[in-house]
């Protein structure tokens, strides 16, 4: 349990902030080269936020070239193990020192609950450069069978310098995903973040060096995808992109890295994921499941249950369920309120976005159960109540485009086929889960649902032990896991030949 704060701590800590930042490019906080920067605005409230060097190919150049001399020197990969991971370590340690400012960093950026923030991402973040730092010092390479008249070492080696480019739903965390695993097999990395949420980024670089690591191995460029994002992408000196966000960027990302020097690829992309319910499930179970696994980050979730597909004989009695677990535990309110469970949506033009996706879900037949309708205006903030759009079919557009906003399409079903078909009818494959007593028809189904996760009677349960990410237009690679080192890495062979 994280301590309770009141909206007065957090306003109080925010009026003491200085939210003008730069680039951290070779150890250092750097302006924009063209001198250029952009105001976020907070989705809290819609006021100005963080003033932020809006970044271009010039300050790319820069970053690559840092950590290019940073892996070329050697100062990082060619360090004891032992010493890597004390330094990792301190890092994690570091960023749970900072908790409360990364929180709040964190919120005004994303308009997610400070409470959240501070117990779940800062949370998860630290966990996650804690877990990769422990692999230092246990990671061996191989030797291959060969004759006796030779050795053959198959070394896992690192790339060279990696580019992260990351979304904002989950900032610090998805960071957490790539600097763990890159940084730990021995990489340099440049980051790039949303240009919503840079904030977080700042700051863990800045822990980063404070914690030990040698200059220029993380490296943060700050602004537009078009500007930071494609010339990271098209980049020479780049050995490989590591991208989270949207299907439509990854495949543009994957043409760039084609167009440039062939750069490995990872992708953790979109999905509009199936929660299958049967009528012989417990209904409470799935209820709670349901409006938790769609709710949650008000639907800003990668692998957020959007699709409720549910046997039609339960149908009404799940959706009255759902909409009693909103009520009794899923409170709309301010990012600093202790009470809030979700708070606003990322900025306008996405909330414009979710609306008329909801708006198109009425117009092609759905009806509105509950919620699902914009709040709290009159805070400026950008606020949609979680809600339930019911006899939706699977083929009109709310439940085949990602939504990402609070937001559950019910669609019914009859037999076991039915609803198999239903769930893996869509482009993505990152997540899905079936809710039944029947265990023969759970393990039928999760080997069925062609997804990188299945969960069984629950939803986004999760540990640092298991991979992450989609099949299908989910994209490719995992994230978290001993197994996300692997795409940092390569092989290389050294034969030596005895006489
Ligand atoms: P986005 O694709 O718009 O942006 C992601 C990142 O790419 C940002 O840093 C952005 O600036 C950058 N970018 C944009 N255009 C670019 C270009 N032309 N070249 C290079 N970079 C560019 O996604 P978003 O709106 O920030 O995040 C939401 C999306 O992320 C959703 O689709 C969500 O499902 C996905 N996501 C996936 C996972 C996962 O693990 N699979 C996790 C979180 C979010």
């Amino acid at each position: 349990m994280t301590e309770q704060f009141s909206r007065a701590y957090w306003e109080q800590r925010l009026a003491g902030l200085s939210l003008a930042r730069g680039h951290f490019i070779d150890g250092k906080v750097e302006p924009a080269r063209s001198g250029r920067t952009f105001t976020r605005t907070r989705p809290m409230d819609g006021k100005p936020g963080a003033v932020l060097a809006q970044g271009d190919v010039q300050d790319v150049d820069l970053a690559v070239a840092s950590a290019r001399k940073a892996f070329a020197s050697g100062v990082w990969r060619g360090r004891e193990p032992l010493e890597k991971k004390k330094v990792m370590l301190r890092w994690a340690e570091l960023i749970r020192a900072h908790g409360e400012e990364l929180a709040l960093l964190e919120t005004l950026d994303v308009g997610k609950p400070v409470q959240a923030s501070l117990g779940v991402d800062v949370r998860l973040c630290a966990d996650g450069i804690q877990y990769y730092g422990e692999m230092i010092d246990k990671m061996y390479d191989e030797i291959a069978p060969t004759g006796p008249k030779a050795r053959a070492l198959v070394r896992k080696v690192p790339l060279g310098v990696i580019a992260a480019i990351t979304p904002w739903n989950y900032p610090m965390i998805i960071d957490a995903w790539k600097l763990g695993p890159a940084i730990a097999a021995g990489n340099s990395v440049v980051l790039k973040p949303a240009e919503q949420s840079s904030l977080s980024a700042l700051k863990l670089a800045e822990l980063a060096v404070e914690a030990g690591l040698p200059v220029g191995v993380f490296n943060v460029v700050t602004g537009f995808g078009e500007e930071v994002g494609k010339p990271l992408a098209l980049h020479q000196d780049v050995d490989m992109v590591a991208f989270t966000g949207s299907t439509e960027v990854g495949k543009l990302v994957m043409g760039y890295a084609a167009q440039s020097n062939l750069k490995r690829v990872a992708l953790e992309l979109g999905g509009k994921s199936p929660l299958v319910v049967f009528e012989d499930a417990d209904l409470d179970a799935a209820a709670s499941a349901a409006a938790w696994g769609c709710f949650y980050n008000s639907g800003e979730t990668c692998h957020a249950a959007t699709r409720l597909v549910v046997q039609r004989s339960v149908q009404d009695e799940l959706i009255g369920k759902i909409e009693a677990v909103v009520k009794r535990e899923i409170a709309l309110a301010h990012p600093f309120e202790p009470s809030a469970q979700i708070g606003a949506l990322i900025e306008a033009e996405h909330m414009e976005k979710v609306l008329g996706l909801i708006a198109t879900g009425e117009k092609d037949g759905g009806r509105r159960a509950f919620g699902a309708e914009r709040v709290l205006s009159e805070t400026g903030g950008y606020y949609v109540s979680p809600g339930v759009i019911t006899d939706v079919t699977n083929d009109m557009r709310i439940a085949r485009q990602e939504i990402f906003g609070p937001v559950l399409a019910a669609i019914a079903f009859d037999t076991e086929e039915e609803a198999l078909a239903i769930a893996n009818d869509t482009i993505y494959g990152l997540a899905g889960a079936v809710f039944t007593r029947d265990m023969d028809r759970a393990h039928r189904f999760s080997e069925s649902i062609h997804a990188g996760t299945v969960w069984i009677n629950t939803y986004d349960m999760s540990n640092f032990a298991t991979p992450f990410g989609g099949f299908k237009q989910s994209g490719f690679g995992r994230d978290r896991s001993v197994h996300a080192i692997d795409k940092y890495c390569d092989y290389k062979t050294i034969w030596q030949q005895f006489n």
